[in-house]
């Protein structure tokens, strides 16, 4: 058994894949078997198309719907711009993703302006102040590239989303959380600290 969506409140968030460019120190994959106690996020297979919107049933009963982990998931860039298509065509219910800013690493090429009219909303997980730093704590299977990438995604996405935040995990002891600010300042972002919880999914 395995869920490929859960409910927040009125947000909707999908599980489309496990896999990941990143294996941060701090992402509950390598500790919670289930998120919350009760969602089954490891997936046995990756969910289909069909599968997803049989999930999401009627769109519009949420006020958003999310593109989420446990993974990746512009690892899977073309299932997110089918569902968020019909999404969209439903009606008007914001579609978000939250990513790691990997995906023009991963591609090799822009995919931003394909998310354009599909996606309102991208949570950029920025994670650090700096490539080092990001690097001793992200793991990335892009090494030293992945941070710099992170950025450009962030300044590239500006161009093609209405909304662009960079966020960091509420973890001071190995951020420095101030200086992360400043550079979602300079990128002109919101920028936003998440909860570390230690048996959460916080990517
Ligand atoms: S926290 Fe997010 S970016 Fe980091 S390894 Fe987990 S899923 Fe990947």
């Amino acid at each position: 058994m395995q869920d490929i969506s859960y409910r927040l409140d009125n947000h909707l968030y999908l599980n489309l894949t496990n896999r990941c460019t990143n294996a941060c120190v701090f992402c509950v994959r390598y500790k919670a078997r289930e998120f919350q106690g009760k969602y089954r996020l490891w997936l046995e297979s990756e969910p289909t198309f069909e599968e997803i919107m049989k999930a999401i049933n009627d769109p519009c009963q949420y006020t958003e719907i999310v593109f989420c982990g446990y993974g990746e998931p512009l690892i899977r860039l073309e299932t997110v711009k089918q569902v968020a298509a019909a999404i969209k065509k439903a009606g008007p219910t914001r579609v978000r993703v939250d990513t790691n800013g990997h995906a023009n690493l991963f591609y090799d090429r822009n995919i931003l302006p394909e998310l354009k009219g599909l996606v309102d909303f991208v949570s950029v997980s920025l994670n650090a102040q700096n490539s080092e730093v990001y690097d001793s704590i992200c793991n990335s299977f892009f090494g030293r590239a992945a941070y710099a990438a992170v950025i450009d995604f962030i300044k590239e996405a500006k161009k093609y989303i209405p909304l662009v935040e960079a966020t960091v995990v509420g973890l001071p002891q190995m951020i420095n959380i101030d200086e992360a600010k400043k550079i979602a300042d300079e990128l002109g972002v919101p920028f936003r600290v998440r909860p570390y919880y230690e048996d959460e999914y916080v990517g």
